[in-house]
């Protein structure tokens, strides 16, 4: 990754670390070398800052980054939320709109061959979605339902050997939001079909074993 990709990266609006930014990336460049020709697949863009560390590593394995947001904010970042942005506010409609903040990421990036957005409410997607992935990263909605949502409609299409990455699991409760543990990390482990290959800060990947 160019020092000024990763520049980039990290001027991006969002909430993930440096150095989880680089054991994402790191993460699906493994994944690509275990599971041939298979795109890759992130669930919550936002303004497409984790999207540039993992189409970095889409374009240096000639693989395909799906980029999935519906681009109007999740439950708990909306106007008048204690982390809000009014920036990314659609004033003519009062909602959200994050959608071109992702598009000049991933034009300044210089991703736009590899990256490509998917617009739209995730378990929509994921009702009709058939590929097999080498790479899934889940990041999208925090909320019990959400996160269950995406767990049940997304990791299905894992390949065998692939990785699942999730964002922002907490085990302990001061530290943060419980869905993505209890609703994605815990119930992809207890299947069996998972095995935790490391934890980066909140990241945690997983290898899909069966
Ligand atoms: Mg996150």
């Amino acid at each position: 990754m160019t020092p000024e990709r990763r520049d980039l990266a990290l001027a991006t609006k969002g909430f993930m670390p440096a150095d989880e930014g680089d054991a994402l990336r790191a993460a699906a460049i493994d994944a690509a070398g275990a599971v041939p020709e298979a795109p890759m697949l992130e669930v919550g863009s936002y303004c497409g800052r984790s999207t540039v560390w993992l189409g970095d590593a889409a374009e240096q394995t000639g693989r395909v980054l799906f980029a999935l947001d519906h681009h109007r904010g999740s439950d708990e970042n909306q106007a008048g939320w204690e982390y809000h942005d009014a920036e990314v506010v659609d004033t003519r409609i009062g909602k959200m709109d994050t959608l071109p903040f992702f598009r000049s990421s991933i034009h300044d990036a210089g991703l736009e061959d590899t990256v490509v957005a998917l617009i739209g409410r995730s378990p929509v997607v994921a009702s009709a979605w058939t590929t097999p992935l080498a790479f899934l990263f889940i990041d999208g909605g925090h909320g019990v339902e959400p996160a269950r949502l995406d767990y049940e409609g997304w990791t299905p299409h894992i390949a065998v050997g692939g990785t699942l990455a999730i964002h922002d699991v907490f085990p302990h409760p001061d530290d943060g939001g419980r869905p993505p543990y209890e609703q994605i990390f815990l119930p992809a482990l207890e299947s069996g079909r998972f095995e935790l290959i490391s934890a980066t800060g909140s990241l945690r990947i997983l290898r899909r074993l069966s």
